[in-house]
């Protein structure tokens, strides 16, 4: 199957929105575990990402560790972003590896877990990612760029244990977030 060709619908649960943790809650900071993705457990915890994400307009990314559970899962979805090339639609993955980045570009970020902040980091434009979608157990490759790339490089961070302040210049490249969009 391809990743443009999967929705949440494919997880055949309903999912329910979780509250999202923010700094400096030390879940956000430890790291993630790989997980079994075809555990039904996992299939849930993707379709509450997918619900959870979907339910803060201009969101398009959470990870597990956002809602308190330390699981290499994620989900992204920049679909009609003004700033997205590529766009896969929906979609979540688990235990995520970048295979091959390049083509590094500074551009803006915001997060659920930071509200009050956006930064300036540095992230690869061309991506090149392997992981398993919840409920599969075949390994696939996402292929992507700008946008799609960053905000995939920035839920990997997340499953790292680390936030997009941990990866801006300094307080210069901070600034205020007037809402969250
Ligand atoms: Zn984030």
């Amino acid at each position: 199957m391809s990743l443009f060709d999967w929705t949440e619908r494919d997880l055949g649960v309903p999912g329910h929105v979780l509250p999202v943790l923010r700094t400096p809650d030390p879940m956000l900071s430890g790291r993630s575990d790989p997980v079994d993705p075809a555990d039904p457990k996992v299939v849930q915890l993707a379709a509450d990402l997918v619900a959870t994400m979907r339910a803060s307009p201009g969101c398009v990314g959470l990870a597990a560790s956002q809602v308190g559970v330390a699981l290499q899962v994620f989900c992204v979805d920049v679909s009609g972003h003004v700033k997205a090339r590529t766009a896969h639609g929906v979609f979540v993955l688990c235990n995520a590896e970048v295979l091959a980045a390049s083509q590094v570009e500074k551009g803006r970020e915001g997060c659920l877990s930071v509200p009050d902040l956006t930064g300036d980091v540095r992230r690869a434009a061309r991506l090149s990612v392997a992981g398993v979608l919840p409920g599969r157990a075949d390994q696939l490759t996402l292929q992507t760029d700008a946008f799609e790339a960053r905000a995939v490089q920035h839920e990997l961070d997340h499953c790292a244990g680390m936030l997009f302040l941990d990866r801006v210049a300094g307080a210069h490249a901070v600034y205020p977030r007037r809402r969250y969009l």
